[in-house]
């Protein structure tokens, strides 16, 4: 069964949404499972000290390298890939996310304040994962973000296997617009070619939409696209 292990400071931020809708119900089910370790147990003062200030001086705190190392050392050693959301990290992208799902699971640190003792870092070998540019308070809802896209692609937790192979990133392209009834709204019908039953055009409609898509809004995908295409002729 894939096993999330998430190690933070506020364990009851977990499940979270991930105890709701399709991810939750398969929880529920045990097609996967999720635990959420307090670092703060594995403290040894009186006031549960995770953090304190920055060798070097400036603003802020930083996670304790000998705390988390306890936090990490306490877990079995069965071999799942061990994160820290970190906005330093790899960009997290759908084909890292498809991998992580093969696999057992996951261990994932989050990191809070200024972030994590560098030691800590290379001494326990984290794979520094982000999910954006951009600046979040704590990993907590980063590792949310990672366990979701994951969980949503292990077998049986989808309605329907084959949304997980025709949606976004999944062939490098963006997906191609969706409609639904009505067949017209506010004056603007469903594009005829999807409502007539060919669907071999419909088939290449969707894919002309999605290179088109692709190529207007993210052209570093569109020239990976490129690259491999050529490769693929
Ligand atoms: N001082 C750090 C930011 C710390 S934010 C810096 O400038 O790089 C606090 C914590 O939030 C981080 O340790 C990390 O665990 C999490 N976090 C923030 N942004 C993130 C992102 N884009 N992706 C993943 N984790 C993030």
């Amino acid at each position: 069964m894939w096993r999330a292990t998430v190690l933070t400071i506020f364990p009851e931020m977990f499940p979270g949404p991930l105890g709701m809708s399709l991810a939750g119900k398969a929880l529920a089910a045990g097609l996967w499972a999720l635990e959420a370790q307090d670092i703060r147990g594995h403290t040894t003062d009186k006031h549960r000290t995770v953090d304190d200030t920055p060798a070097g001086g400036g603003p802020g705190m930083v996670m304790k390298a000998d705390v988390l190392a306890r936090a990490i050392d306490a877990l079995p050693g069965d071999g799942r890939p061990r994160l820290l959301m970190s906005p330093r990290g790899t960009p997290l992208t759908q084909a890292r996310v498809a991998t992580l799902a093969k696999g057992h699971g996951v261990v994932v640190l989050c990191g809070r304040f200024e972030g994590v003792d560098e030691r800590l870092i290379a001494g326990r070998n984290l794979e520094e994962v982000s999910v954006g540019d951009y600046v979040l308070s704590g990993g907590e809802i980063a590792a949310l973000v990672l366990c979701d896209a994951c969980v949503r692609l292990i077998p049986g937790v989808m309605g329907k296997e084959a949304s997980g192979t025709e949606e976004s990133f999944s062939d490098g392209l963006l997906e191609y617009p969706q409609y639904t009834r009505p067949v017209t709204f506010e004056g603007v019908p469903v594009p005829e070619v999807l409502t007539g039953g060919d669907h071999a055009k419909v088939a290449a409609w969707r894919r002309a939409e999605a290179e088109r898509l692709t190529r207007a809004r993210r052209p570093d995908l569109w020239a990976r696209y490129l690259a491999n295409k050529d490769r693929r002729d």
